[in-house]
């Protein structure tokens, strides 16, 4: 066996001892702190449900904003300028109108209190 041959040995030997250890120390890791992690992942866990025709309706204007066919403008309620693409209809991806996200909050909280109640 050749010298490089003897040091892609050892090099491979300690590489697989150093990843146990590291395995190992994870594990401890988590033994000690499994409460805490466990805590923290429900904490992080958000309930959203990937919805794909509003993925698309985005992904839409996102393009069209890109090669001009569509403008941002300023919030049609306030004139802030940092806006948000609001859909009234997401099966009509282009046609938004434009809110900041605290008209935004404000529209969608409207919407759906609306949707709640009997009309
Ligand atoms: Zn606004
Ligand atoms: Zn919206």
């Amino acid at each position: 066996m050749g010298a490089k041959e003897r040091y892609q040995r050892w090099y491979y030997n300690h590489l697989e001892e150093a990843r146990e250890t590291n395995r190992v120390r994870q594990w401890a890791y988590y033994e000690r702190n499994a409460e805490k992690i466990r805590e923290r992942a429900k904490k992080n866990r958000r309930p959203i449900p990937y919805d794909p025709i509003k993925g698309r309706a985005r992904n839409a204007v996102a393009y069209a904003i890109r090669v001009g066919k569509l403008t941002k403008k300023p919030c049609e309620k306030c004139g802030e300028t940092k806006v948000q693409a609001h859909h009234d209809d997401y099966s009509r991806p282009l046609d938004v109108r434009w809110l900041c996200s605290r008209c935004h909050g404000i529209e969608h909280r409207r919407q759906d209190s609306c949707r709640l109640q009997p009309r």
